[in-house]
């Protein structure tokens, strides 16, 4: 049982997922959040922001180069972005899957790209692409006291550890 209990903490990582404003203005927050909340995932932050232009040049800085760069952050600063933060045992690499890939003509049926948006410039949603990116994502977007840690009374139910 302690053994279970230390593995799974040991597993527990956090990742930042965003809906963009055109799923905030299409109405797909509470779908979108569902998902992730009937896998298991917790979570532990969530706040609602219409996030300035040069918040989105330093959120998408990685893209700083790419055609679509100025396109991509006057968009995101265009209106509500719902920005979270999700925990669970690989949410990281998981939340990527349940996301789809970033072009939704190429996402996999039942991924919320591929269910739910039509082209790569309006796909929805974001999510961090790896452990570094997700602690630099988070620190981006969320102090560190607008995180909240609890348990959940279903965790044991979830990974087994009652
Ligand atoms: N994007 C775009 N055109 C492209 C590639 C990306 O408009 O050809 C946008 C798209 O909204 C994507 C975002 O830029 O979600 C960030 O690109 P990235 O390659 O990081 O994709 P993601 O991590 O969001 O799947
Ligand atoms: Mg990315």
């Amino acid at each position: 049982m302690l053994q279970e209990q230390e593995a799974h903490a040991a597993q527990m990582e956090r990742t930042f997922i965003a809906i963009k404003p055109d799923g905030v203005q299409r109405g797909l927050i509470s779908e979108i959040v569902s998902r992730f909340e009937r896998k298991g995932f917790k979570l532990v932050g969530i706040k609602i922001i219409v996030p300035p232009k040069d918040f989105a040049q330093k959120h998408y800085h990685d893209l700083k180069d790419r055609p679509f760069f100025n396109g991509l952050c006057n968009f995101l600063s265009s209106g509500p972005v719902l920005a979270m933060v999700w925990e669970g045992e690989g949410v990281i690499r998981y939340g990527r899957k349940l996301i789809g890939a970033t072009d939704p003509q190429n996402s996999e049926p039942g991924s919320i790209r591929a269910d739910l948006a039509v082209v790569v410039g309006r796909n929805i949603i974001h999510g961090s692409d790896g452990p570094e990116t997700a602690k630099d994502e988070i620190k981006l977007w969320f102090k560190a006291e607008e995180l909240v840690n609890y348990t959940s009374n279903a965790e044991k139910w979830i990974y087994g550890t009652n």
